[in-house]
């Protein structure tokens, strides 16, 4: 059992702070709504009255809070955590915020010897309140290991990503791409509405496809992620096949805005010589070229 310190008692931080305690460990927790507070202490918190409380004594601090600048005051500002934590404790923030932020609050804890691990969470707050969110953790690796016994109260699914901030920008991808697909998930269902499809139908097919699997673990593993240029299908058919889709839509007048960005890069493969390749090796290619990322 361990004396945890718990800051921001919101739709995830109480359902985790819930399954901490069902974990046997001794929690002392603080948020600005007293009415958060008072829920947690309902479930068996000890409260407290300021961030600085809530870590004192603690081995471990969890902080679950809306956006980096209220993170960043949290640790620093007045009656913070970097003053009431003790240095062989470690700093745990599981808000999503950006990696630099992140950094930025590891590099001034760590002048103190305070140690900071980052842990942003997948899933929603119905996984947090069933104990089965998922973590992107970022840190030394003693520092990761020392808090993942708490994480599994609290989840499955724990990637230990790289250094501190690694969690951040893991996550930051991760919901990049899911927010890129639902948005081209609801262009494309919308045109097959518009020019007569039944809804039913489109997700019987799609759910087969790369389309509704997605691309990571189907079409990638063997290509793009190999870098095997060898077409299965190739990006100029891919291209042509993106044309008729925004052709149809231009009829129909439903706007692909998606596809059409889309269509820009993939005549920037083509043009640049992928053409012929495999159409994920060539477009990954394509954009690592563009970000200069190896
Ligand atoms: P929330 O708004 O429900 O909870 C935030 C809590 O922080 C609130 O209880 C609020 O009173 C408290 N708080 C705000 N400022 C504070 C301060 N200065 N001092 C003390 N307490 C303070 O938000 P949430 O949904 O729990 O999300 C928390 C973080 O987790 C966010 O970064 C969010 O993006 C991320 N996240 C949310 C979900 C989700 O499904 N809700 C899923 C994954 C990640």
């Amino acid at each position: 059992m361990a004396k945890i310190g718990f800051i921001g008692l919101g739709q995830m931080g109480s359902g985790m702070c819930r399954n901490l305690i069902k974990g046997g460990h001794q929690l002392k927790v603080y948020d600005c709504a007293e009415a958060a507070v008072q829920n947690m202490v309902d479930a068996g918190a000890e409260a407290a009255t300021s961030a600085r409380a809530a870590a004192e004594g603690a081995e471990v601090v969890f902080t679950m809070l809306p956006i980096g600048d209220i993170v960043y005051q949290t640790v620093f500002g007045p009656d913070g955590i970097a003053e009431g934590i003790s240095n062989d404790a470690i700093y745990v923030d599981m808000s999503t915020i950006l990696p630099e932020e992140t950094r930025n609050i590891g590099r001034k804890l760590a002048e103190q010897g305070v140690a900071m691990v980052d842990a942003p969470v997948g899933r929603t707050s119905a996984h947090a309140v069933a104990g089965t969110s998922t973590f992107m953790v970022g840190g030394d690796k003693e520092h990761v290991q020392r808090v993942m016994p708490y994480l599994e109260c609290m989840g499955e699914c724990i990637t230990h990503c790289g250094p501190l901030g690694t969690g951040a920008t893991v996550k930051l991808v991760n919901n990049y791409i899911s927010a890129v697909c639902n948005l081209v998930t609801a262009e494309g269902m919308a045109l097959g509405l518009a020019a007569g499809a039944d809804q039913d139908t489109m997700v019987e097919v799609i759910s087969q496809t790369p389309a509704g699997l997605g691309h990571i673990k189907t079409t990638w593993p063997a290509k793009a992620l190999a870098d095997d240029p060898s077409p299965a299908f190739m990006l100029d058919l891919a291209r042509k096949d993106l044309g008729l889709a925004l052709t149809a839509a231009a009829d129909a007048k439903v706007p692909l805005a998606t596809g059409s960005v889309t269509r820009e890069i993939y005549n920037i493969a083509s043009a640049a010589g992928h053409g012929r390749e495999d159409w994920t090796t060539g477009i990954y290619r394509t954009v690592k070229h563009l970000a200069n990322a190896t």
